[in-house]
């Protein structure tokens, strides 16, 4: 159920709406920082304003809605939101305070601009190599199920995953080619060698706490100052810091490319959209994701990802996603997302989407943009200086090493 707050972010997007087309009037001093316990937080409806998308905020302890009608989506107390149709986690858990619900500063530069705005985020999709790496290897058969092996099914993705990606005239490295086991720094070395390239790991879960557990994930790197998203002590421990990446912002970027081609071409539960400090993660120096494509301990699916002709759909679904992060750099203009998809798939059944030639989702209009372009500038504008410039860039500003090393030279806490 939501509260009545819903409807105060409903009126503030109709009145966003009505002045599209004028200058725009989001100016600096529209943030208004509130500070909680010596942290930074922004209001939902303060954000809401800024993007110009409507917000919900479900109260806490309920669950999120599902069938999301706004593009941003909270839960009071929780770290659980939606953003854009998928569930992504924030960093520090929605705060009510004087009726207000609070945001850390640190979501809003680091996981709901990113997420909202990747085609924004500096030097996104610039790329030239794919490195896959399939988990695991050799003596390490990582998740073991009735019907094979994670490490196996992992190489089999990338295996119909790099003809599918060298066809869009990327160049694929794969960090194994064969049933071998390569030490984790070693993957990060191979990735951090290539030439403008990005890191996609892969592998398939499982848990022996709930045999019941099914679905996706994908996870990028812990930004500095945060905790990850399966850690439970959200505060102090989050002091214990180490570096994040200077490449954040184009992690998440490919997270979401990646995580709404996955869930909008095939319908298994959203676990979302997460954080963690994977070794993989953590050492490599380029944009990187890993992806969790569905548990082996969970029956229905053990027994898709057994198929080949699913494996096949994934590793189509994860290239498509990718062909998406590297159109950011080139189109300017949001990635297509998890509804888009949904809807492509509904008129036409899913299919091998890279081919020859044009892929299937460059043919198609994109998502239009949340704001118009000129109000883009003022918006940015307004958010470097709510965030600082040493730890937000403007896309105008971000080619230069020392401004990019200075993105994760200070440390953020909410
Ligand atoms: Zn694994």
């Amino acid at each position: 159920m939501l509260l009545p707050v819903k409807r105060s972010f409903a009126i503030a997007f109709l009145c966003t709406s009505f002045a599209i087309g004028q200058p725009a009037t989001f100016a600096a001093s529209d943030w208004q920082i509130i500070k909680v316990n010596g942290h930074d937080y922004l209001s939902v409806d303060n954000v809401s304003r800024f993007y110009g998308l409507p917000a919900g905020v479900a109260a806490a302890g309920d669950k999120i809605r599902l069938e999301t009608v706004s593009p941003l989506e909270f839960v009071s107390g929780s770290r659980e939101a939606m953003i854009n149709g998928a569930r992504s986690w924030l960093c520090f858990p929605l705060v009510e305070q004087d009726g207000k619900f609070l945001v850390s500063r640190t979501d809003v530069a680091k996981t709901i601009e990113p997420l909202v705005r990747p085609h924004r985020v500096p030097n996104v999709g610039k790329i030239q190599t794919v490195v896959l790496d399939p988990g695991h290897g050799g003596h390490d058969k990582g998740q073991v199920s009735r019907y094979g092996y994670e490490k196996d099914f992992a190489l089999d993705v990338a295996r119909k995953l790099r003809p599918l990606l060298q066809a869009k005239g990327l160049r694929v490295i794969m960090t194994r080619e064969g049933d071998y086991f390569v030490p984790l720094e070693v993957r990060a070395q191979i990735a951090n060698a290539a030439r403008n390239p990005i890191f996609v790991s892969i592998h398939f879960n499982g848990t022996n706490d709930d045999p019941n557990a099914t679905g996706f994930e994908i996870f990028s790197f812990t930004p500095r100052g945060a905790p990850s998203t399966s850690d439970s002590a959200v505060a102090l421990s989050s002091f214990n810091m180490q570096p994040g990446s200077e490449v954040d912002a184009q992690s998440m970027a490919l997270s979401a490319c990646i995580y709404h081609s996955v869930l909008g071409h095939i319908p298994e539960y959203d676990r979302g959209i997460k954080r963690a400090r994977f070794a993989v993660l953590r050492l490599t120096k380029v944009p990187a994701v890993l992806i969790e494509g569905g548990f082996l301990t969970e029956r229905g699916e053990c027994k898709l990802i057994s198929n080949k002709d699913w494996r096949g759909e994934l590793a189509a679904a994860i290239g498509v996603g990718i062909e998406n992060y590297r159109g950011l750099g080139v189109r300017k203009q949001p990635p297509m997302l998890v509804a888009d998809y949904r809807k492509q798939t509904k008129s036409a059944p899913i299919e091998p989407v890279i081919q020859e030639g044009k892929s299937k989702e460059a043919n198609s209009a994109p998502t239009e943009p949340v704001i118009q372009e000129g109000q883009l500038k003022e918006a940015d504008a307004s958010l470097i200086s709510l965030v600082g410039k040493s730890k937000f860039v403007s896309p105008q500003q971000t080619s230069t090493p020392s401004q990019r090393t200075s993105l994760e030279s200070d440390v953020i806490v909410p």
